[in-house]
């Protein structure tokens, strides 16, 4: 059994052991974990409590070389994450070089960010006082974060927090514990001092939970039902929160669309890392002069996506995460059936040589939105289409959903991207590109049940991981 909880500098093991297998091929075991408890959950603030206040006093130079010693490590070891995420995660390998390497330019924008550290100075309205706005660390932070990118979000919450001076317990999914522990590992290496940053491999429901119960802000990523219930234990502890949840994003296609860059854009933005995105591109709005077309285009496209073993070189669509995310996802395909939803690909799940959570990209035409199908996020290789008679018929069925995560549109007309832009209720809107795929230094985040809080990344991440000192100075 592998001990690899990070606490105080040191592994630790845990009781319970957690094995995890590689769901392109279940027959291949990948590690044992010892999963950690509340023992560990409290050795973890403990050491992050004593380790914090000289942390958030370190001059911002000595915190920026930890960062940019983190995206080194990162870079310097992409092709080793990357084979550890496909393995594990079920990314193609391309898929995961791109998320590990994103992760890096993440802890390098940071270091950048350390140095920055914003403050200001205002005039008073009364004589011979001065006015300052200083920014003070948040203290010890909880992070809790989802599988499906086990590099990149959580490297968006550990890189601001690091670099804003703040202690750090985090707790990844524990569908994805080897890359989190790898992770780690660079972390721990990157010169920062024993204690700063803590890593604990453990269950939601008592390890996320009891890091909740100690930490002095959480950043949580994940679903949206999970979300709501830590917002509202936040709320009863009166510690500050910031929820990053799910999607059910919208892809507008119009009549006067690019009918070729239309289908290409849906099929990346709905299949790609087996949809298992909350970008995911999983509703597609088209109205009728080019729906025939644009079904038929995205069909045969679909069709032709090679599923198979993550670590094969021409896979392009691997297996589902795990048993869960398989069962739930068939599930939705026969709720869509039920709803005699039309099948245009698709529809199975896959036996191929390796036995695997594998599951054909499946695409549903003639739904409705009031469709379970359309108003659930799957979260898999799903998507609709739903046909709509006009711009206006498209815009009230992309905004009528309870998420608001990111929504795009196909078009060559200004008026109409424009018009979307303004009116669309999503945090991030998209013109004649997928609804995923997002910068690493621009803010990102979402409306309605998709986003709760402070937005992540950025320079905007800065508000979360800071708090304000209003200071007033006689002359
Ligand atoms: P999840 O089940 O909500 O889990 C997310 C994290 O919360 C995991 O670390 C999980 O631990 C932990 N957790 C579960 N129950 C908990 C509890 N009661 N108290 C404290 N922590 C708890 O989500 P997921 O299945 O991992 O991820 C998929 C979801 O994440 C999708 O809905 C997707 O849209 C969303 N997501 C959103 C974004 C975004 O930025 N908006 C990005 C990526 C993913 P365990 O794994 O140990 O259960």
């Amino acid at each position: 059994m592998l001990e690899k909880n990070l606490i105080g500098g040191n592994w630790v093991g845990g009781a319970q052991a957690l094995e995890i297998r590689n769901p392109s091929d279940l027959s291949d075991v990948i590690a044992t974990y010892g999963l950690a408890g509340k023992s560990e959950v409290e050795a973890a603030f403990a050491a992050a409590r004593k380790a914090q206040p000289a942390w958030g006093r370190a001059t911002l130079e000595q915190r920026s070389l930890v960062l940019e010693a983190i995206a080194r490590g990162i870079f310097d070891n992409k092709d080793k994450l990357a084979q550890i995420l496909a393995r594990e995660g079920g990314k193609t390998v391309p898929d995961a070089l791109g998320e590990v390497t994103r992760a890096a330019h993440i802890a390098r924008f940071f270091a950048g960010e350390a140095l920055r550290m914003p403050g200001e100075k205002l005039g008073s309205v009364r004589p011979n006082v001065d006015v300052e706005i200083t920014r003070d660390p948040v203290g010890v932070v909880g992070l809790i974060t989802p599988w499906n990118f086990p590099v990149a979000t959580p490297m968006w919450k550990i890189a601001p927090a690091l670099a804003f001076g703040n202690g750090v317990v985090w707790k990844p999914s524990e569908k994805t514990p080897g890359i989190s522990v790898a992770i780690a590992e660079i972390v721990a290496a990157s010169g920062i001092p024993a204690g700063v940053f803590n890593l604990l491999i453990g269950a939601g429901p008592d390890v996320g939970a009891a890091v909740i119960a100690n930490a002095d802000a959480i950043s949580f990523t994940g679903s949206s039902t999970t979300g709501r219930r830590i917002a509202v234990a936040c709320a009863e502890r009166l510690i500050r929160c910031q929820m990053e949840m799910g999607g059910k994003n919208p892809l507008v296609v119009l009549d006067d669309a690019d009918l070729e860059l239309a289908a290409d854009l849906a099929v990346n933005g709905a299949f790609f890392q087996q949809g298992q995105r909350c970008t995911a591109s999983s509703r597609l709005i088209v109205t009728s002069g080019i729906h025939d077309a644009f079904v038929k285009a995205c069909a045969e496209r679909v069709a032709k996506l090679r599923v198979g073993h993550a670590l094969k070189a021409d896979t392009q669509i691997g297996p589902v995460i795990d048993d869960s995310q398989f069962q739930k996802n068939l599930g939705y395909i026969d709720i869509a059936k039920g709803e005699n939803a039309r099948l245009a690909a698709g529809g199975e799940a896959l036996e191929l040589d390796t036995k695997g959570y594998y599951i054909a990209p499946t695409l549903f035409a003639d739904t409705t939105n009031a469709m379970r199908i359309n108003r659930e996020e799957v979260f898999g290789p799903v998507a609709t289409v739903i046909r709509v008679a006009d711009y206006e018929e498209a815009l009230a069925v992309a905004n009528d959903t309870d998420y608001g995560l990111s929504a795009g549109i196909c078009t060559t007309s200004m008026k109409y991207a424009r018009h979307f832009q303004r009116n669309v209720e999503a945090g991030m809107t998209m013109l004649n590109l997928p609804t995923a795929g997002v910068d690493y230094h621009t803010p990102f985040g979402g409306r309605k049940a998709s986003s709760y809080g402070p937005r992540e990344q950025g320079r905007y991440a800065v508000e979360f991981y800071t708090q304000i000192k209003t200071s007033y100075l006689l002359a």
